[in-house]
């Protein structure tokens, strides 16, 4: 019996990347897995048993617990979302952001920005200084939360080495709105990857496909990546309002102090969420967020 990764899902097939060896070895799932309605996912840890028959072909015995499974795409063990956007082209969406954040923080991930693009903050032009700033605000700004910020390019092959070692040991989902840099990324970040960036697409007159099975790469020495972008659905899972400041590390710091447990901090007499807002400790756009995720979670709920 061995241990290893299941790396790849296709056609049947659980492909199970063994602990410390190269290669991969195609199994089959026991048939009692269908049986107790278990599927195997990408991501998950496994003991495994190779088959006598010559065949080099094996069979997976036993799913070792999970401690993290997304949804979309199916990953198992997740630790890290890698939330990508560009500094400009297109623009920066703090909304979304933070949205990522949450649904990162919600599904139990750790969370790296990646800011790409950045040869872009050199071109000369009237608001440079502007973006530069910007940019630079927002790197505090989520570094004091607790976020690491990286800052890569393509065009000019730099960052690349702090953000794989900040990605090392674990297994990564890539999110980003789309244009932001992510194949391009990925591409970069996985050594042989050869996906079609908008760029490609656009020349050869179609879109990029999108239905791909789900694969994790390995990235530096012993980390993984999804070659599938993660979050596709932006929508809020089903929580109490109540847990969405988990979701907001600064503002779950602060409201230790509200008077009343329960607080949304929205209205309440005595909240030090507000407070800190109003002293500028906490940033007003991650608050209004914050306040907006709220509201949609409510009339999520109102609605049903
Ligand atoms: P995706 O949709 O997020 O996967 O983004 P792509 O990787 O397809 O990139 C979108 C566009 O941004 C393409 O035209 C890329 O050439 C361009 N791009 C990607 N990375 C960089 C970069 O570091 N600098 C600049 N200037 N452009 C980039
Ligand atoms: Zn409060």
């Amino acid at each position: 019996m061995q241990e290893g990764l299941i790396v790849k899902a296709l056609s049947g097939f659980y492909y199970v990347q063994p602990d410390g060896a190269d290669g991969v070895v195609a199994c089959r799932a026991r048939g009692l897995f269908k049986k107790q309605g278990i599927s195997p996912l990408v991501g998950d840890k496994v003991r495994y048993e190779q088959k006598e028959d010559g065949s080099g072909e094996g069979t997976v015995i036993e799913l070792h617990p999970r401690s993290t499974s997304l949804v979309r795409p199916p990953i198992a063990n997740v630790d890290t979302a890698l939330i990508v956007f560009a500094v400009t082209r297109p623009d920066i969406n703090r909304t979304l952001l933070d949205k990522f954040l949450t649904l990162s923080e919600l599904s139990g991930l750790q969370s790296v920005i990646c800011f790409t693009k950045s040869d872009l903050l050199d071109v000369p032009s009237e608001d440079a200084e502007a973006l530069k700033n910007q940019v630079e605000q927002l790197r505090n700004l989520y570094e004091r939360i607790g976020y690491p910020v990286f800052l890569t390019s393509i065009r000019a092959g730099t960052g690349f080495e702090p953000l794989l070692s900040a990605l090392e040991g674990r297994i990564t989902v890539i999110a980003g709105q789309s244009g932001v840099g992510k194949s391009s990324l990925l591409n970069r970040l996985i050594p042989g990857l050869t996906l079609e960036t908008n760029e490609i697409s656009e020349k050869l007159g179609r879109g990029k496909h999108t239905t791909r099975h789900v694969e994790l790469f390995r990235i530096g020495r012993k980390g993984w990546l999804a070659d599938t972008p993660g979050f596709s659905q932006l929508e809020l899972p089903d929580v109490e309002p109540e847990r969405l400041s988990e979701a907001f590390p600064e503002i779950a710091e602060a409201s230790a102090g509200c008077k009343f447990r329960g607080c949304l901090h929205l209205k309440e007499p005595g909240c030090k969420v507000r407070e800190a807002v109003e002293t500028g400790e906490i940033d007003g756009e991650r608050y209004e967020h914050y306040a907006d995720f709220v509201t949609e979670l409510r009339d999520r709920k109102r609605r049903y």
